[in-house]
């Protein structure tokens, strides 16, 4: 079976209330609060719910946001860009492709070579250290 097809109730025991509410609920943490915000540690960032690799920590940079910001994922394959039409906003929701859990938004004011600003969820996601 793959982590898609797990229930409400499995990924409410599989993750923290918080996890929850961002991962499976298109939650948003406060700015300025998450583990990952100013984290400088360099590893692969992998989705907190099924643990695919998602970012980098070398296309991590300091937006000013509050939310860990990346300019590229690590591969296209691994995510879903949906668009989101929440809030009277029209933002571009960024989804794991593996599970569905939301990660976050992409914005087109990021750096070069880009030009993107991946913003997402420090709840979303698991750092793996390099060893
Ligand atoms: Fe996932």
């Amino acid at each position: 079976m793959t982590e898609k097809n797990h229930t409400e109730q499995e990924w409410k025991e599989k993750l923290t209330p918080e996890q929850f509410d961002i991962c499976r609920n298109k939650g948003t943490e406060r700015p300025f609060t998450g583990e990952y915000n100013d984290c400088k540690k360099q590893g692969i960032y992998q989705c907190i719910c099924c643990g695919s690799t998602l970012f980098d920590s070398k296309s991590k940079y300091d937006s000013g946001s509050g939310w860990p910001s990346f300019w590229r994922a690590i591969t296209s394959d691994n995510i879903n860009q949906v668009t989101d039409g929440s809030h009277s906003m029209k933002r571009t929701e960024v989804t794991c492709k593996s599970c569905d859990a939301h990660l976050g938004h992409v914005f087109e004011d990021g750096p070069q070579p880009t030009g993107l600003r991946y913003c997402i969820n420090s709840a979303s996601l698991k750092l793996k250290e390099n060893s």
